[in-house]
């Protein structure tokens, strides 16, 4: 496997719990390195666009206004295969089901309020990245 960069981003409901440092704590010891990251409070366009494709999910609307409820922190993390390792880290959609030591099993609220967001495939995480990052924002 080569190095890969996956999109992280810190949810309003960790940002608002002061969560920022224990997630970037978890993200760093399971070896994803942190190599570009912003705080911001996304308008509500931009939360519907990056999300367009959950548009229609009974969730959807929820879920937009849930992301624009605060601030959040948007990430790039590399690591080998970083897309899986960060989706292993993340934990189950559903903190319910999120193995222990996950980050959602330790941090998130509820299947909404989840904590972070991860790209889900390669493919995804390329947009994703470039959705929110320049390459000159980006340094490993
Ligand atoms: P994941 O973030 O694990 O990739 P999805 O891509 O399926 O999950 O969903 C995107 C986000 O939508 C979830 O992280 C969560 O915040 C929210 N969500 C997913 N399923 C539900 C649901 N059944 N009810 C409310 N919100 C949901
Ligand atoms: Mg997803």
């Amino acid at each position: 496997m080569t190095t890969q960069r996956t999109l992280s981003i810190i949810k309003p409901d960790a940002t608002r719990r002061n969560l920022t440092g224990a997630i970037n704590n978890t993200i760093e010891k399971a070896g994803l390195k942190i190599v570009a990251q912003k705080r911001m409070h996304l308008t509500e366009e931009q939360a519907k666009q990056f999300y367009a494709v959950h548009k229609e999910r009974p969730f959807y609307n929820d879920l937009v206004q849930f992301m624009i409820s605060g601030p959040v922190v948007v990430q790039v993390l590399e690591a080998n295969d970083a897309v899986t390792k960060y989706r292993d880290v993340m934990g189950a959609t559903n903190p319910a089901n999120a193995a222990e030591g996950t980050i959602r099993k330790q941090f998130a609220e509820s299947i909404e309020a989840n904590s972070v967001h991860g790209s889900d495939s390669a493919e995804n995480a390329a947009k994703e990245v470039s959705f929110f990052f320049s390459e000159i924002e980006i340094a490993a």
